[in-house]
């Protein structure tokens, strides 16, 4: 059994619709997925819808965005009950004020004399969950910078002229939003950003488990959150964080998998069959 737990959509940052993402997850021998959008849900009817027909079983899920300190910190949820009322209210919230914060972003580029408007990042972003990733697309396809990493590395990254922060929800209210909704949540990519205290923290406020695989994990990156798992009785996930188009990672898919025993031990946990 093949399973790969983090890819996205063009509900947030991804490019592909939730059918073409399960399609291609079939075409590269996955058995289980999970969709994990940034901050919304809307992808996972059809997938799931998808997924039955083809075999896959698609495992609801999200990727909530938090910070720490002004640090990112991402925290994914499965085993959702997405369709929750109060649970979605809060997801159009945080939408909201990332449209909010793609303004400031636009704001600040026109200060740097890059005439980018913000009506061109909304037709890159359509209706879904807008982040620095349209921002990048919309800043190639209008020439201001060669490419999706100079936009990052130039403006949009953490400390550039443009940066501006996401969205300010801290790791506990993310970690209690997704077991309000009978979820489990695991801190995403640790070994992007995470620090050893950052860690302990989320340790602390019950998070259940690590993102033990990812692209941005080295062997030693992996064993060491497996270590850490193991030490405090954490769960371990996984994936490729597939969002295809500008970055070039169609190859990732079916490389960055993890094994069943990892999805049981869940359903375990959440008396799940
Ligand atoms: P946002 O949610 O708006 O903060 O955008 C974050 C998304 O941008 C992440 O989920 C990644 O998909 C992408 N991203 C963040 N930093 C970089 C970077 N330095 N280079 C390329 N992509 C990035
Ligand atoms: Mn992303
Ligand atoms: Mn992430
Ligand atoms: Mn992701």
């Amino acid at each position: 059994m093949k399973v790969d737990l983090h890819l996205h959509t063009y509900f947030s940052d991804g490019i592909y619709s939730p059918a073409q993402v399960v399609m291609k997850a079939k075409e590269s021998g996955l058995d289980i997925i999970s969709i994990a959008d940034h901050d919304t849900t809307e992808g996972l009817d059809e997938a799931i819808e998808v997924g039955k027909e083809l075999g896959i079983e698609v495992i609801p899920g999200i990727e909530l965005s938090s910070s720490i300190n002004g640090t990112d910190i991402h925290i994914l949820g499965y085993f959702i009950d997405w369709h929750d009322e109060v649970f979605q209210t809060h997801l159009r919230v945080f939408r909201e004020l990332r449209v909010q914060r793609a303004k400031r972003i636009v704001e600040k580029l026109n200060a740097l004399d890059i005439p980018l408007e913000f009506e061109s990042v909304i037709e890159i972003a359509k209706n879904s969950s807008i982040s620095r990733v349209h921002i990048a697309s919309a800043l190639v396809k209008y020439g201001f910078v060669n490419d999706f990493y100079e936009a990052f590395n130039k403006y949009l990254g953490v400390g550039c002229p443009a940066y501006e922060k996401n969205i300010d929800l801290s790791p506990r209210k993310a970690i209690r939003l997704i077991s309000e909704v009978g979820g489990l949540s695991f801190i995403a990519h640790p070994g992007k950003y995470i620090s050893e205290v950052d860690l302990a923290t989320l340790i602390e406020l019950g998070i259940d488990g690590i993102e033990v695989i990812h692209p941005s994990h080295n062997d030693e990156l992996v064993n060491y959150y497996r270590s850490i798992a193991d030490e405090y009785f954490l769960l371990e996930s996984g994936g490729s964080d597939f969002h295809g188009g500008l970055r070039n990672d169609e190859n990732c898919l079916g490389k960055y998998t993890v094994p069943y025993k990892f999805v049981e031990t869940m359903k375990k946990r959440l008396n799940l069959k």
